[in-house]
C-alpha cells in the first residue's frame, strides 16, 4: 500500500469515528428523553388509576351504608348516600386527571396546550349542548343530579387552568364512540402499511363489499354508556334503579355487610324493611359489559390458557384486564444534536385498579351477585398494556386523531376524501378510496392469507405501556 493511500484510509477511519461519536451523543439524548417521558407518563397513569380505585371503594362503601340505611327504612339517608355516589362517579375521575397532572409535572413533563385544547372545546359543549338538554337526535342529556353539568364543566375547567402536562387518553365523550372502522386507528395503519393480514382477520367483508365512501354506515352518535360517569377516566359504574332484593339474596346482603362493612344487619330488619324491596331505590353497579368478565368470566388471555370459572380470590392481574383504567399521554421535546433539530417523544401509558372479591366458600351465586354490586375491594394499581384497556382508539389526548374524527370524518362521509393538509388519517382514506388499492388487497389475501399469523391480542405481557408515538 502506498503512503497516500494509507493517509486517505486513516482519514476515512477518523471521519467514521467522529460520526459514530456524534451519533452516540445524539442517541444518548434521545434515549434519555424517552426514559423521562416514559417515567412521566407511567407516573401520571398510576396516579389516576390509584384515584379510580379509591373512588370505586368509596362508592362501594356508600352502597353498604345504603344497605344498612335501607334495612332501617331511613329514606332520607338513602337518598343522601345515592347523591354522594352520583357526585363521586361524575366528578371524582376529573380529580384523578388533576392528580395525574401533578405526577406528570413532578416528573418534569411540560405543559402542552394541545391537551387543554380538546378539553376546552368539550367544556364548551357541556355548557351548550348537555345543559341545553338534547343532542342532535333530540335525545336528552339527563343530568345525573340537579346542577351536575355545570359542576362537571367547572371541575374540568379548574384542572385545565392549572395547565395540562399530560392528556387523558381514554376519554369517552357522550357524543360519539366506538364500533366503526373509521373510528379505529388500526384501520388507518393497516392501509398505510398495506397490512392485508389485518384486513383478512378484521375486515375482509368490508374489503370485499366496499365500493365508495357512500357505503359507510353513519358514525355512532350516542354511546350506550350511562351518563352517571365522568367521560374522563370513566369508572364504568351505573346507577341501577330497582329493588335490591331482586338482585341480592338476604344471604348475599349479609355476606357483603360482614366482609366489607361493620357486620351483619339484624335479620328482623332485613325481613321487615320496605326500602330494600322498593323499586325506586338507586344502587351502584358495575357496568356489566365492562366488568362482567373481570370477576366471573373469561378474558381472551384466559381462554387461551384454559382458566376455569368462576374465578374466586386472587386473580393474576395480567389476565384480569376488564373494568376501568386510566390512560395518559405525555409529550417531551427532545433535541437532536446531530440533526440540529428537535422532535417530540410521545408516551401513552395505561394503569388500572385491581382488587380481590371475597366469597362464600362453595356458594358461587355470591360471585354472580358481587360481579355487579360495587363493593370496596380495590387494593392496588398496576400498569397494563394499552391494547388490553382499549387505549389505542380512544386516545383523546391525540390532537390529530380527535381533529380527524370530529372535523374531517363528517365531511368525508358526505363528500368523499378530504384534502385536509397533513392529516395522516385523511391521507389513508384517499388511498382506501382507490379501487385498485382495494383490489390489490383482495388479490393478496386470495393468494397469501395462509401466511397471516393470527394476532394473539393482550400483548405487552403486563410490563407497562406501549408507546404510540413516532
Ligand atoms: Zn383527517
Amino acid at each position: 500500500m502506498r503512503r497516500g493511500q494509507v493517509a486517505i484510509y486513516l482519514l476515512m477511519v477518523l471521519v467514521a469515528l467522529f460520526l459514530v461519536a456524534l451519533l452516540n451523543v445524539d442517541v444518548f439524548d434521545v434515549v434519555r428523553g424517552k426514559n423521562r417521558v416514559q417515567n412521566g407518563g407511567d407516573a401520571a397513569a398510576l396516579a389516576a388509576a390509584r384515584k379510580q380505585g379509591r373512588l370505586l371503594n368509596e362508592i362501594g362503601k356508600l352502597n353498604i351504608a345504603h344497605l344498612v340505611a335501607a334495612a332501617q327504612d331511613d329514606a332520607r339517608t338513602c337518598e343522601e348516600l345515592t347523591m354522594e355516589q352520583r357526585r363521586l362517579a361524575l366528578l371524582g375521575p376529573v380529580e384523578a386527571l388533576r392528580l395525574a397532572n401533578h405526577a406528570a409535572k413532578k416528573n418534569d413533563m411540560e405543559v402542552r396546550d394541545e391537551f387543554a385544547e380538546i378539553l376546552r372545546e368539550h367544556v364548551a359543549e357541556i355548557r351548550l349542548v348537555y345543559s341545553g338538554g338534547t343532542n342532535e337526535e333530540g335525545e336528552p342529556y339527563p343530568e345525573p343530579y340537579p346542577g351536575a353539568w355545570t359542576e362537571y364543566a367547572t371541575a374540568i375547567e379548574n384542572v385545565i387552568s392549572e395547565g395540562l402536562a399530560c392528556g387523558p387518553d381514554n376519554v369517552e365523550f357522550y357524543g360519539a364512540q366506538g364500533g366503526h372502522y373509521l373510528l379505529m386507528k388500526d384501520f388507518y395503519h393497516a392501509i398505510a402499511g398495506e397490512n392485508w393480514c389485518w384486513f383478512h382477520w378484521h375486515a375482509e367483508g368490508l374489503l370485499n363489499s366496499y365500493s365508495s365512501y357512500m357505503d359507510w354506515s353513519p358514525l355512532p352518535t350516542r354511546s350506550e354508556n350511562s351518563m352517571e360517569n365522568s367521560e374522563i377516566f370513566n369508572l364504568h359504574v351505573r346507577a341501577w334503579k330497582g329493588a335490591i332484593t331482586d338482585l341480592l339474596s338476604t344471604n348475599e346482603i349479609q355476606h357483603i355487610c360482614r366482609t366489607y362493612g361493620d357486620g351483619e344487619i339484624p335479620q328482623e330488619q332485613l325481613a321487615e324493611s320496605v326500602i330494600l324491596t322498593n323499586r325506586d331505590q338507586v344502587w351502584f353497579l358495575f357496568e356489566s359489559e365492562r366488568w362482567g368478565r373481570w370477576f366471573n368470566g373469561l378474558s381472551l388471555a384466559d381462554e387461551e390458557d384454559g382458566y376455569e370459572f368462576p374465578i374466586v380470590g386472587e386473580i393474576k392481574p395480567e389476565y384480569n384486564v376488564r373494568g376501568c383504567a386510566a390512560i395518559t399521554r405525555c409529550i417531551k421535546e427532545v433535541e437532536s444534536v446531530a440533526l440540529e433539530s428537535t422532535s417530540d417523544v410521545v408516551w401513552a401509558a395505561g394503569a388500572k385498579p385491581f382488587g380481590t372479591v371475597e366469597n362464600f366458600e362453595g356458594e358461587t351465586d355470591v360471585v354472580t351477585a358481587l360481579s355487579s354490586f360495587v363493593v370496596p375491594c380495590f387494593t392496588n394499581v398496576r400498569l397494563v398494556p394499552l391494547d388490553s384497556v382499549g387505549g389505542e382508539d380512544l386516545s383523546t389526548a391525540d390532537y390529530g386523531w380527535v381533529t380527524h374524527i370530529r372535523k374531517h370524518l363528517p365531511y368525508y362521509l358526505e363528500h368523499g376524501p378530504v384534502n385536509a393538509q397533513g392529516c395522516f388519517y385523511c391521507l389513508q382514506l384517499q388511498t382506501w378510496e382507490m379501487k385498485h388499492f382495494r383490489d390489490g388487497g383482495i388479490r393478496w389475501i386470495k393468494n397469501y392469507a395462509g401466511t397471516c399469523v393470527r394476532p394473539t391480542g393482550g400483548g405487552g405481557g403486563g410490563h407497562g405501556g406501549t408507546s404510540h408515538g413516532h
